[in-house]
């Protein structure tokens, strides 16, 4: 068995969808980024792989890289668990967090949950999706960043 942390931030402009878990939250902003910016993907990736020691989403997915401009971050988490199984890795759970100051993400964490279950391969019950606020510290709270955090169980086939 082995736990896995990751952590994301992106700033928040103007004119960018605000996809989070691959689900697309009604917004006047989103996330910059060079991919479709999905922090909430970004640091479960960065779980997954930091358990496994096999690296992290910047070593895997270069920003360097033209063909990774605007991609779905689903796409990547996809690819991330491909790997993992060619490796004999099985996720266990994963539980994240996610910092905003706006919008509510509570009516849409039921979707952001199922669409993270489908691509981990595992019942909804095993992956949670909370959110809070920063209270309006610092650049989340003042509505200029958004923030995610994971943590992963995984568990290695023999
Ligand atoms: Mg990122």
């Amino acid at each position: 068995m082995r736990v896995g942390f990751g952590y994301d931030v992106h700033r928040l402009v103007p004119r960018r969808n605000l996809i989070l878990g691959g689900v697309t939250i009604p917004a006047p902003f989103g996330e910059a980024g060079h991919s479709d910016g999905d922090v909430l993907i970004h640091a479960l990736i960065d779980a997954l792989l930091g358990s496994t020691g096999l690296g992290d989403i910047g070593t895997l997915f270069p920003d360097s890289d033209g063909k990774y401009k605007d991609i779905s971050s689903k796409t990547l988490l996809q690819q991330v668990m491909a790997f993992l199984g060619e490796n004999h890795w099985l996720v266990i759970n994963a539980d994240t967090t996610i910092v905003l100051e706006k919008p509510k993400i509570s009516p849409f964490s039921g979707e952001i949950r199922k669409s993270l279950a489908q691509d981990l391969n595992l019942p909804v019950e095993d992956v949670s999706v909370k959110a809070k606020t920063k209270e309006g510290m610092d650049a989340a709270g003042a509505g200029k960043a958004i923030e995610a955090y994971a943590v992963v169980l995984l568990e290695k086939e023999n």
